[in-house]
């Protein structure tokens, strides 16, 4: 049988593990060998599901007509067409076109940027091949291949288990059952449904506890998740709060508008006023008054402040995240790794005999250990120190190997660090395990705060060597070991006294011990819980990063409060807080320091307060960091959270934002998480923020620019109808300036930089509407100026004796100038448009000059004359149109600088 036909058979949870390899032609030990993995690989092809199509072509060419106003304007091109108004007509249906144009292309530019992300965090996978572990990019997989899964990694591809400890599976991506469930090794009737074979593990879904070894038997969209996939092929809708709330507002909008346009057109009709006439007045009014284009520039908006944040290496996973960001009010973040480098080097060692210092730096394993008076200390001097390293350095699963000038080190920065000492002690690591042959295992974890590994050899008998928490390790430990080697009971007082002073110093602090076990066979934790040997102390330094410290100093000045949480000692997670910032001794909100075992302790209706006064948080178990989220958000925080383990997830989903570890964190943590830092830098988080500011601002911008373009053709019409006086625009005319206005000058607002000072201001409260009282009085003032001034133009070159067409032309161009105007005053809500810069968005200016030549054309062109009956203008009426805006430029900036000054006089 070949092997394509074993991945289509699909009944592999019915054979036994033997079987199925032999199967699939793999080895359960070895693997494939990577030729036999590269020929699969161009057999099956990668091991990705096709991005989803979304909808075809045709649908989302179609989708653009389905809106409202495009009815109107399809049924109004037709009946303009039957009135025999052919250009009329014409013009109506190229506006139709050109929208709909528009509207695909931006859709389509939002669609790639968030289809690039996908691919920004890649997942890994584990294999075995040629008998060697390694980590490959998960789509390299091929059936047959080997794979090793452990907590916290998501499943890469659809897996026939062969041999499991303790595997439990969150599953709920496959069949929406959110209980993890567990995986045994059992051959099962081959009619199990899918969510009841055990012995399988699917792609796309999260190993939650336990690890497991298993053959790939189906990769990419022969997968189970890839079946789903096909069925569904769901694409991202780009749709957030925000957008959804706009979407309602326009659609609410529309119907109010067509129904008055309807009325207007029923009122002519009584009137006995002309129906060909009334009938183009409420068309009019229905494409002045509805902003079609404010859904098309949100998206937009949003999908250029995704691409910013990802290109300051914060990756959106949920669109809403880019709008909750802005709003944030307190970051939560991780200690090491994220508000430090998680670049461990242990700096001291501390037995009860003896205190000394290690010399040298980074991962390099050279340096010496030195007494305290500058003597180099031998292990062969103090037993108990022999064995603290020996412990530090086989109790480890971490690995160091040189790579050129550097050391490179693979697993955990805290086991490193105790690898590296071991080493510049003079003990050889490989010889060690080589003497220490390890039989099993008690990983660590955040909530046991120890790792305890047993070993069997000739030389040494069995041995248990264990490392951990110092709190932790003095409960395991009843005796302590002198520098003679001779046991005695342990001096609990002396190891903590020691223990505080070094973590004092900001240093990371681990304690080291050994046992022999009474029953090899039974290594459990209760097992060894008692009959531990304390021997010492490692303590490793984690400089905190470079840019954390600004980056805090940034947050405080936006307003937003920043806590630390960490699994580490108050005394070292103290250190690092005041040496970023995170702590202030005296300072409100950010002077006290609480216990994971102090939170539990604090009832109820206490709870918010002190949390919303803490600014760190030590000894905190993944569970528990659920409990301030909830706290701090019903004390109306926005809460962003970092998380990088299974048992994060919980509290990332809880947060307003939760943040994982793109490089340190697990896919589980991931998936839950609403935005991916790919660096793990804290100072990412603090960009993020302000990039999220920025995209508010620019949507409120685009906002308060284009809806009094609309509100003022609105009222202009209205009024013309009530009073039964000449349209001072045609509805053609409206459609040139929606049109044009909305590509060639609004759309640039999606562009502006960030405002100075954007991270100097408070968060937006969570409550606020979108659009302030100031902001809609802003809005009102010019509508109304728009109406007045061009209102006012048309009847002054009537009055000249000027004709109707070019009063008209004068209307309009009234309109577009002073919307380019304010354009320059809607690039900042609160400053005036001198003190940004004329030139600081480029895009801008471009896009002033395209209008221009536009306007130009429709007014000097004679083809263009003829389209939308437009005349070329005198010179001196351009004189009056500018004063115009001038004018409203004034009143703008006059109205700007006394809300300024009146809420500064508010301030003082
Ligand atoms: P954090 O990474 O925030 O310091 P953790 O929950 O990872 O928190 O660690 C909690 C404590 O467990 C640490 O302060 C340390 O004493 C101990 N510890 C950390 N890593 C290991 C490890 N690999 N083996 C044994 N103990 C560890
Ligand atoms: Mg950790």
């Amino acid at each position: 049988m070949v092997v394509s036909d074993a991945v289509t058979a699909n009944a592999h949870h019915g054979l036994a593990a033997h079987e199925v390899v032999l199967l699939l032609q793999t080895d359960p030990h070895r693997g494939l060998t990577t030729e036999v993995a590269d020929e699969r690989l161009k057999e099956f092809g990668p091991n990705t599901l096709p991005a989803p199509r979304g909808a075809g072509l045709v649908r989302r060419v179609l989708r653009q007509f389905h809106h409202p106003l495009i009815y109107v304007l399809l049924v109004a091109g037709v009946v303009t067409a039957t009135l025999s108004e052919y250009v009329d007509s014409v013009v109506i249906f190229a506006v139709v076109v050109v929208n709909a144009i528009v509207g695909f292309v931006q859709e389509t530019k939002a669609e790639t940027a968030l289809q690039s992300l996908r691919s920004m965090v890649r997942t890994e996978a584990k294999v075995i091949r040629d008998g060697r572990e390694r980590t490959i990019g998960s789509d390299q997989l091929v059936p047959g291949d080997l794979v090793l899964v452990e907590a916290g990694d998501k499943v890469p591809a659809d897996v026939r288990l062969i041999r499991e400890s303790e595997l439990r599976v969150d599953e709920s991506a496959l069949t929406g059952e959110s209980v993890p469930v567990d995986k045994t090794e059992v051959v099962l009737p081959e009619a199990t449904p899918v969510a009841d074979r055990c012995n399988m593990a699917y792609s796309g879904t999260l190993v939650t506890a336990g690890s497991g070894a298993g053959v790939v038997v189906a990769t990419g969209s022969e997968t189970e998740i890839g079946e789903i996939h096909r069925l569904v092929g769901s694409a991202e809708v780009l749709a957030t709060p925000l957008t959804a709330k706009l979407a309602w507002f326009s659609k609410i909008l529309t119907i109010g508008i067509l129904a008055l346009a309807a009325a207007t057109f029923a009122l002519g009709l009584v009137r006995r006023q002309d129906a060909v006439e009334t009938f183009t007045a409420a068309v009019a009014l229905a494409v002045g008054a509805i902003p079609e284009g404010l859904p098309a520039a949100v998206t937009i908006t949003l999908a250029i402040g995704v691409a910013r944040m990802a290109k300051r290496r914060a990756v959106i996973r949920r669109l809403p995240a880019v709008e909750t960001l802005g709003g944030t009010t307190v970051i939560c973040a991780d200690k090491t790794g994220t508000l430090t480098e998680n670049q461990m080097t242990v700096r001291k060692v501390w037995t009860p005999h003896h205190a000394v210092t290690a010399t040298g730096s980074g991962y390099a394993p050279t340096g010496a250990l030195l007494t305290g008076d500058g003597q180099p200390m031998s292990v062969d001097a103090d037993e108990s120190l022999r064995w603290t390293l020996v412990a530090g350095a086989v109790c480890n699963d971490a690995a160091l190997s040189p790579d050129g000038q550097r050391w490179q080190i693979a697993g955990d920065p805290t086991e490193a660090a105790m690898l590296v000492v071991a080493a510049k002690a003079g003990l050889a690591i490989e010889d060690l395990r080589n003497d220490f042959p390890r039989v099993a295992a008690i990983p660590f974890t955040s909530e046991r705060q120890y790792m305890a590994t047993l070993h069997r050899s000739e030389r040494h008998r069995d041995v248990v060597l264990v490392k951990g928490s110092v709190e932790r390790m003095l409960e395991l430990c009843e005796r302590q070991m002198d520098a003679d080697g001779t046991l005695r009971r342990v001096d609990r007082a002396a190891a903590v006294a020691a223990a505080d002073a070094l973590a004092a110093e900001g240093l990371r602090v681990l304690a080291c011990g050994v046992a022999v076990p009474a029953d090899p066979s039974h290594f459990t934790e209760a097992q060894i819980s008692g009959s531990i040997t304390f021997t010492g102390l490692q303590a490793m330094l984690d400089p905190p990063r470079d840019a954390a410290a600004p980056a805090v100093a940034a947050c405080h000045s936006a307003g937003i409060s920043v806590k630390m949480i960490t699994g580490d000692h108050p005394g070292t997670a103290s250190a690092i807080a005041e040496s970023v910032g995170v702590l202030v001794p005296g300072a409100p909100g950010r002077r006290s320091v609480m216990t994971g075992a102090q939170l539990a302790a604090l009832s109820a209706d206490e709870f918010p307060d002190l949390v919303d006064e803490a600014s760190v948080f030590a000894r905190v178990s993944p569970e528990q960091k659920l409990r301030p989220v909830e706290a701090l958000q019903a004390k109306g925080h926005v809460v962003a959270m970092t998380g990088d383990g299974v048992n994060d997830a919980p509290a990332l989903r809880q947060a307003s934002i939760g943040v994982a570890m793109g490089r340190g964190g697990t896919e589980v943590a991931k998936d839950a998480a609403d935005m991916v830092l790919t660096d793990d830098d804290f100072a990412t988080i603090e960009a993020a923020v302000e990039e999220g500011r920025g995209v508010f601002d620019n949507l409120t911008k685009f906002i308060t620019w284009t809806l009094p373009t609309n509100i003022g053709e609105g009222l202009v019409i209205l009024a013309a109808i009530a009073m039964g006086a000449m349209l001072p625009i045609l509805p053609t005319q409206i459609l040139w300036i929606n049109m044009t206005t909305a590509v060639a000058l609004g759309l640039m607002l999606a562009f502006e930089p960030k405002e100075a000072g954007i991270m100097t201001r408070p968060p937006r409260d969570p409550g606020q509407p979108l659009l302030t009282r100031a902001l809609m009085g802003r809005i009102l003032l010019v509508s109304s100026l728009l109406v007045a001034g061009s209102w006012w133009l048309f009847e002054w070159e009537l009055a000249q004796g000027s004709s109707l067409a070019e009063a008209r032309t004068a209307a309009l161009n009234v309109f577009v100038v002073v919307e380019a105007f304010y354009l320059f005053s809607c690039r900042s809500l609160t400053r005036s448009a001198w003190r940004i810069g004329l030139f600081t968005n480029r895009w801008l200016v471009v896009g002033v000059a395209v209008q221009a030549v536009a306007q130009i054309a429709i007014t000097y062109l004679p083809v263009m004359n003829t389209i939308f009956d437009t005349a070329p203008l005198q010179a001196e009426v351009w004189l009056r149109i500018f004063g115009i805006a001038v004018v409203v430029s004034l009143v703008v900036a006059a109205e700007k600088w006394l809300r300024a000054r009146s809420s500064m006089v508010r301030r003082l």
